[in-house]
Formats: C-alpha cells, sequence, structure tokens
C-alpha cells in the first residue's frame, strides 16, 4: 500500500510566525500547502456575499456543499485562493473576515463539513507530502500526523506583525484596533466548545516572540527534515 503523504501540522494563533514558516517549509521540501485559515474565511466571505448570518447553521450548511475551494501555486511562491474559481486571495484577507471567518469556524456544521476538504487536499495523489497550517490540524484534522508544531508569541509581538502587514498593503488600521481584534479572537478560538486552540500533547512548541522568522523556518526544517529521514528509514 502507498503511504499517505508525508503530513506537517502547524498550529497556533494569529501572528505566531505560521504562515511564513509553512509557505518556505512546503517549497523547501516540494510539499503542498493547505492553509485553512483561508478556507474558513473563504466561507466567511461566502456567507457575507449570500446575507447568511454567521450564526446561521441551516443557511450554512446548505452553502457548503455549493462551494469549491481551492489553492493554486504561483510561480513567485506562495498560492492564489480559488473560491468556485474566483481569486479571493486579497478579498478574504480584510479585518471584517478574520473576524467572519472566527465566527464561521466556532459553528460545529462548518468545521465538521470542511474536515474531508482539508484532509483530501492533503492527501491528493500527487502530494509528497502537505504542511497544513492551522488551529486543529495537529489535534483534530491529522492527529496522526508525522511532525506537529504549535507556534505563539506575545499578544503584543503578533498584534504588531498583524499590523505591519495590513500597513503594508494601506489598510488604515491602528495598533490599538488590530490587537483588540486579535484579543477578541483569540478569546472565541481558544473557547469554543468544538475544536478549540490548544496545543497538540505530542506537538513541539516554539514561543517565536524573539526570533527573525528565518530562525522559526530554520528550527521547524530541522525538526521535519530529522523525521522525514527517519520515516525513510523504517521502509
Ligand atoms: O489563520 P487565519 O487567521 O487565516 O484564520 C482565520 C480564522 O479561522 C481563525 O481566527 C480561526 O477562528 C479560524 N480557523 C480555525 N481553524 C483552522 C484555521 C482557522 O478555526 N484550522
Amino acid at each position: 500500500m502507498t503511504p499517505r503523504p508525508f503530513i506537517v501540522a502547524i498550529d497556533g494563533p494569529a501572528g505566531a510566525g505560521k504562515s511564513t514558516a509553512a509557505r518556505r517549509i512546503a517549497s523547501r521540501l516540494g510539499f503542498a500547502l493547505v492553509d485553512t485559515g483561508a478556507i474558513y474565511r473563504s466561507v466567511a466571505l461566502a456567507a457575507s456575499r449570500e446575507g447568511i448570518a454567521f450564526d446561521d447553521d441551516a443557511r450554512l450548511g446548505a452553502l457548503l456543499p455549493r462551494l469549491t475551494i481551492r489553492f493554486e501555486p504561483l510561480p513567485s511562491g506562495g498560492q492564489r485562493v480559488l473560491l468556485s474559481g474566483e481569486d479571493v486571495s486579497s478579498a478574504i484577507r480584510t479585518p471584517p473576515m478574520s473576524l467572519g471567518a472566527s465566527a464561521v469556524s466556532a459553528r460545529p456544521v462548518v468545521r465538521a463539513g470542511l474536515l474531508e476538504l482539508q484532509r483530501r487536499l492533503a492527501t491528493a495523489p500527487e502530494n509528497r507530502g502537505a504542511v497544513l497550517e492551522g488551529r486543529d490540524i495537529g489535534t483534530v484534522v491529522f492527529p496522526d500526523a508525522d511532525a506537529k508544531f504549535f507556534l505563539t508569541a506575545s499578544p503584543e509581538v503578533r498584534a504588531r506583525r498583524r499590523f505591519e502587514e495590513l500597513r503594508q498593503k494601506g489598510d488604515p488600521q491602528t495598533y490599538e484596533q488590530v490587537l483588540a481584534d486579535q484579543r477578541k479572537r483569540d478569546r472565541d478560538d481558544s473557547s469554543r466548545a468544538v475544536a478549540p486552540l490548544v496545543p497538540a500533547p505530542d506537538a513541539q512548541q516554539l514561543d517565536t516572540s524573539g526570533m527573525d522568522l528565518d530562525a522559526v523556518v530554520a528550527a521547524l526544517a530541522a525538526a521535519v527534515e530529522d523525521r522525514l529521514s527517519r520515516r525513510a528509514g523504517r521502509r
């Protein structure tokens, strides 16, 4: 039997450095990249366009099967997010969609409806491996992942990183607004009943507050390469 692709799970709160680390590790190893936050954001965008309240379980449940969400790699590295064929990469990265994603992701109907999609994207037959970033990859989506990481950083450092990112895109939000939104999302993500943001017991935890992203990537890549060579040795 062909073994399933090698799965790397990177979980943690917003601004901990997951996206950059996931993107660079995926590109270094030639693995697929599955940004699960982008999937929840796409659902929030589709719901808001159709006037569906973020807590309307019946309509959210009916919306999900009508959506196709996929990723398309870009020659420059990174990837585009396609929602029913439309490039929504920028539209999903606004502050309202951050809060919208957090709201829809607390609904069990949405989490259950997206589970198979996340697993399918990661284990597609053409993938040698996949890096998934999110909140519950190591606990729920792939509890048997080959390498699990939980990245954290202080709330102030995380909000500062996000603020700089938004500022470069011309977003007028102040640092204080970014910090307040982030605190709300952290609280909601950690306290929800289904798949709350908690580290898997076997995840390697890393506080990235005082680290630059090159150092974060180097630490994760070394651990992944070690697991990869051990798995190859077992064959
Ligand atoms: O990672 P990102 O900030 O794009 O995620 C947006 C929101 O989607 C998070 O605040 C969280 O509420 C939700 N999410 C989740 N589970 C995941 C990924 C994201 O609940 N695996």
